[in-house]
C-alpha cells in the first residue's frame, strides 16, 4: 500500500519531535492520556445531550498496557473514536493555524512552551517510539481503521478489526541508548509515577494492565 505523506508543516514538526534533544520525553504519556480523556468527554457529553447512547459515566476508562517482551506500550480509551477521515485529518495534519509561524514564534522559548502552545500532543509519541499504530472505531460506525507511521516518511491507513468504539494506540518503543532509557516506560512503577505526576487531574479512571509473572 502506498504511503501517504504528512502535510509539510506536520512533517516539519514531526522531524523536530523525532530528532528533538528534548529532555522531557516522558510527557508523551500525558499527551496521549489527555487525548484519550478528550475523546471520552466527547462521547460522554453526547450521551448526556442525546440520552440515547446507553452509556453512563462509569462505563468510561483509560487503560495502559505495557508489554515488556514486545517492547510496546498501549494506551486505550473507549471514547468517541475516529472515522477513517478523522484519522487522516487529525493525525496526518497539524491543523493549528499557528503552526505556520512555528519557527518564528518559538525562537527563544524552551521545549515545554513549544509543546504547550501548539498542542503537538499526539506527535510527542514519536519522541519515544520507532513506530506508532492507532486503531480506532468511531462511535456508531461499523468499520474500524488502523493508522500507522514510523515517522517522517509518512503514514498508512487500512481497515482492521476492533470490537467496540474507542481508540487503541500502540507505541513500539525505541531501543535504549547510552543516553536514553526507553525501557523504563514499560515499568509499571514508572508509569504510575508519570500518571500521578502529569495526569492526576483526569476525571476518568486510568487502569493499568499488569503482566503475569
Ligand atoms: P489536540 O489534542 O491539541 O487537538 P493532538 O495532537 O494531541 O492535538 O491530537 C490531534 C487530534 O487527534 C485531536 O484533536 C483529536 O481529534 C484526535 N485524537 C487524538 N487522540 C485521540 C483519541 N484517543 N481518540 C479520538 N481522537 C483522538
Ligand atoms: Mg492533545
Amino acid at each position: 500500500m502506498a504511503k501517504k505523506q504528512f502535510k509539510a508543516e506536520s512533517k516539519r514538526l514531526l522531524d523536530l519531535m523525532i530528532n528533538s534533544i528534548y529532555t522531557h520525553k516522558e510527557i508523551f504519556l500525558r499527551e496521549l492520556i489527555s487525548n484519550a480523556s478528550d475523546a471520552i468527554d466527547k462521547l460522554y457529553y453526547r450521551s448526556l445531550t442525546e440520552g440515547n447512547t446507553g452509556l453512563s459515566r462509569e462505563d468510561f476508562a483509560i487503560t495502559i498496557e505495557p508489554d515488556k517482551d514486545g517492547r510496546t506500550l498501549k494506551i486505550m480509551d473507549n471514547g468517541m473514536g475516529m472515522t477513517k477521515d478523522e484519522l487522516e485529518k487529525n493525525l496526518g495534519t497539524i491543523a493549528r493555524s499557528g503552526s505556520l509561524d512555528f519557527k518564528k514564534e518559538t525562537e527563544g522559548k524552551d521545549d515545554i512552551d513549544i509543546i504547550g502552545q501548539f498542542g503537538v500532543g499526539f506527535y510527542s509519541a514519536f519522541m519515544v517510539s520507532e513506530k506508532v499504530t492507532v486503531i480506532s472505531k468511531a462511535f456508531g460506525e461499523e468499520m474500524a481503521y488502523q493508522w500507522e507511521s514510523s515517522g517522517a516518511d509518512g503514514y498508512s491507513i487500512k481497515e482492521c478489526e476492533k470490537d467496540s468504539n474507542g481508540t487503541e494506540i500502540t507505541l513500539q518503543l525505541k531501543a535504549d541508548t547510552d543516553d536514553e532509557n526507553y525501557s523504563e516506560y514499560l515499568d509499571t512503577y514508572k508509569i504510575k509515577n508519570l500518571v500521578g505526576k502529569y495526569s492526576d487531574y483526569i476525571r476518568y479512571p486510568i487502569k493499568m494492565m499488569v503482566e503475569k509473572q
